[in-house]
C-alpha cells in the first residue's frame, strides 16, 4: 500500500505544480466562489455550458496544494459531462472522500482522482479536497458563494 500512497501523493503535487485550467474562463455561464476557512482555501470556479452539458470550467484561487490539485482534476474530470453522468461523477468524488468506510477504489477506472482517498488519512484536510467539487455543484446552481462550513 505504501507504493500506491506515493503515487497517489505524486499525483497531487504535480496537479498542484502545475494545475490544469487554471484561470478566468471567459465567457462562462456560471461562477462561484467557495471558501474552507479551515485552512483558508479560497476558489473560484467558472463554468461554460451547464449541468445539462459541461463545456468548459477552469478555476482561479489561492488555497493549500491539495485544494488545487482537487480543483486542476475536477476540471479536467467533469468537462463534456452533463445530467445524470456529471452528478454521479461528483457524488462519486464526495463519496470517497466522506463516506464512513474506507471506499474501494479502482485506479483503472477513476484515474488520478483515485489519488484523492489518499487524503482521508488526514481528516483535517478532507474540506479542502470537497472545496473544489462544492463549488462547482454551487455554481451550476446559480449560487455565488458556498463556504465549507455553512450547512446548506
Ligand atoms: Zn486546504
Amino acid at each position: 500500500m505504501d507504493d500506491l500512497d506515493d503515487l497517489y501523493q505524486e499525483i497531487i503535487l504535480s496537479h498542484n505544480k502545475r494545475p490544469r485550467n487554471e484561470g478566468e474562463l471567459n465567457p462562462h455561464d456560471h461562477e462561484a466562489e467557495g471558501y474552507n476557512p479551515l485552512c483558508g482555501d479560497r476558489l473560484q470556479v467558472y463554468v461554460r455550458g451547464g449541468s445539462d452539458q459541461i463545456e468548459a470550467v477552469q478555476f482561479t484561487g489561492e488555497g493549500c496544494a491539495i485544494s488545487r490539485a482537487s480543483a486542476s482534476m475536477m476540471t479536467e474530470s467533469v468537462k463534456s459531462l452533463g445530467g445524470a453522468e456529471l452528478e454521479a461523477k461528483i457524488a462519486e468524488v464526495l463519496q470517497i472522500l466522506t463516506a464512513k468506510e474506507e471506499p474501494t477504489v479502482d485506479p483503472f477506472e477513476m484515474g488520478e482522482l483515485a489519488a484523492l482517498v489518499g487524503v482521508r488519512k488526514f481528516p483535517p484536510r478532507v474540506k479542502c479536497a470537497t472545496l473544489a467539487w462544492h463549488t462547482l455543484q454551487a455554481a451550476l446552481r446559480d449560487k455565488n458563494s458556498i463556504s465549507t462550513e455553512s450547512d446548506d
